[in-house]
């Protein structure tokens, strides 16, 4: 069903919106005093050709009464009707997107001479006339120097820009607004009433709210959703629409925005490994996210953008935006905008986003994997707290696979312990490893933070890392996995060795891996 055509207004009264434009057109009506150039300027779907079409049946009607305030076109005489059906030769539609030749100006040209068939005016709409071309313009223009008295010109366009200066001083031009949302959600209910289609309220709040101020897209959008509806009974749902025109929302991208708003790196990280195993988009996903990740702040600025999410996915950024610190989530929004084209580019698409992770979230507390997301916020504000920290961090909390490992802790006597150990292997080991921060203990894996990427290239070949990964064995009785990241930002307050040392040793340690 074309409801845009079924359900246009066919009489000023029935015209939504644009009060200011129709109160200046009856006014000029009821006195007789109208203007023989019209320029209607705005966006699509505002009604601007509607109210043209209005206007030409209300100059034509033989059926309105000419007493004062009766401007309404009779919508009876054969003038009206005719116009309804499109068959009246005394309205001259030209469209001029599909039509931008000289020829139809110049025959419009030759033509307007003539008197009108059997109608009082001869009334030419043009749609989209910025797309003229300059020779068609100009012979337009010169039409409207000396318009026949019988000529009405009705230029509709999404352009105003465009149109020459020549033209404006020559017409009475009006800017047509966009649909409010409720003119909108008004018009959409009207027509549901109208057809006998019932609808839930919010489902047209959310068709109101992407018909983006377009009555034309309001009823195109109501069209497409009725004609696929499941039984006549039953109400056309919020959900439904959502299905219908693909904005469910992926559930991995909630998933790792509240990994995200957690702080939890391990799930974050396990994530993006699974999605990495299903093959999925990273740059897509990372546009989905930045989307969720806006609505989170949006919703924390006081700004409702949750129209297109079902309640369950509402209701998730609600408590998002709970735990979410305004100013981290900006900055995150930020990078990840900044990461969309090192993901494209990147040989590990993933790569950007683990980064971004890295630096969002902090140290891994085992204990906080299962927290629930309303237990959060407590823990967000602990990562405030360890953010400004350079100590080194504690060691995990352990499993219950740990109980018969040994229990000793990875702490500051165990990071001297290794560096003793590495000195007994290698004296520029340990030079090395004294520049370095105890990072993060999680499940098995140790990280070191190295401030210069040269030293952590170093620690991480194979040589090293076996050597560092044993003494660690040696003095735990657990094997952990050695892991090196750079962090330019690292402040390490170095108890002994001097510069000299520290870059002999690179030279010494520096492995060449084949
Ligand atoms: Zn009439």
């Amino acid at each position: 069903m074309v409801y845009y055509r079924k359900f246009r207004p066919q009489k000023f009264a029935d015209i939504l919106g644009q009060e200011h434009i129709v109160q200046t057109l009856t006014n000029a009506l009821s006195s007789g005093d109208f203007s023989h150039g019209y320029l209607f300027a705005g966006p699509r779907g505002t009604g601007k050709t509607t109210l043209a079409r209005v206007m030409a049946k209300a100059l034509n009607c033989t059926g309105r009464s000419l007493a004062k305030d009766s401007f309404e076109p009779c919508n009876k005489c054969s003038s009206c009707k005719e116009i309804t059906l499109g068959r009246s030769l005394d309205l001259i539609e030209i469209d001029a997107a599909s039509n931008r030749g000289i020829d139809e100006i110049r025959d419009l040209r030759e033509k307007i001479r003539f008197a009108p068939t059997k109608s009082k005016y001869k009334i030419y709409i043009i749609d989209e006339v910025h797309m003229l071309t300059k020779e068609a313009f100009n012979a337009l223009l010169k039409t409207l120097e000396e318009p026949p008295k019988h000529a009405i010109f009705m230029m509709a366009t999404t352009e105003p820009q465009k149109i020459l200066p020549t033209i404006l001083s020559r017409v009475q031009r009006f800017d047509f607004r966009r649909a409010e949302l409720e003119e909108l959600k008004k018009l959409l209910k009207k027509i549901a009433q109208a057809e006998a289609i019932k609808i839930d309220d919010e489902a047209i709040g959310l068709l109101a709210q992407l018909s983006t101020g377009s009555y034309r897209d309001a009823l195109s959008l109501f069209g497409q959703i009725s004609s696929v509806r499941k039984t006549i009974a039953s109400n056309i749902t919020l959900e439904q629409i959502q299905q219908i025109l693909g904005l469910a929302q992926d559930k991995s991208v909630f998933d790792f925005a509240e990994a995200l708003a957690m702080g939890n790196r391990k799930l974050a990280f396990e994530l993006i490994s699974k999605l990495n195993l299903q093959g999925i988009d990273f740059e897509n996903f990372t546009v989905k996210l930045i989307e969720t990740l806006r609505k989170i702040a949006l919703w924390e600025l006081g700004e409702d953008q949750l129209f297109d999410l079902t309640h369950e996915y509402q209701d998730k950024v609600k408590k998002m935006a709970e735990i979410f610190e305004i100013n981290l989530l900006m900055k995150m929004i930020e990078k990840f905008a900044l990461a969309l084209p090192q993901i494209k580019s990147a040989s590990i698409p993933q790569l950007p986003l683990e980064m971004i992770v890295f630096e969002f979230t902090k140290s891994c507390h085992s204990e906080q994997s299962n927290v629930t997301l309303s237990e959060a916020k407590s823990l967000s504000r602990m990562r405030d707290v360890t953010e400004t920290s350079s100590e080194i961090l504690p060691p995990p909390r352990r499993g219950q696979n740990d109980k018969n490992k040994s229990t000793k802790n990875l702490n500051q006597d165990l990071w001297t312990e290794i560096i003793k150990g590495a000195k007994a292997h290698n004296h520029s080991l340990a030079a090395l490893l004294k520049d370095a921060v105890l990072a993060e203990t999680c499940d098995n894996t140790i990280t070191l933070a190295f401030k210069f990427k040269f030293h952590a290239d170093i620690i991480s070949g194979k040589r090293n890392t076996q050597a560092i990964e044993g003494i660690i064995l040696k003095n735990t009785g657990t094997a952990y996995k050695l892991n090196c990241i750079v962090n330019p930002e690292l402040v390490v307050k170095k108890p002994t060795d001097s510069e000299d040392e520290l870059l002999s040793g690179a030279k010494e340690v520096f492995e060449v891996e084949e």
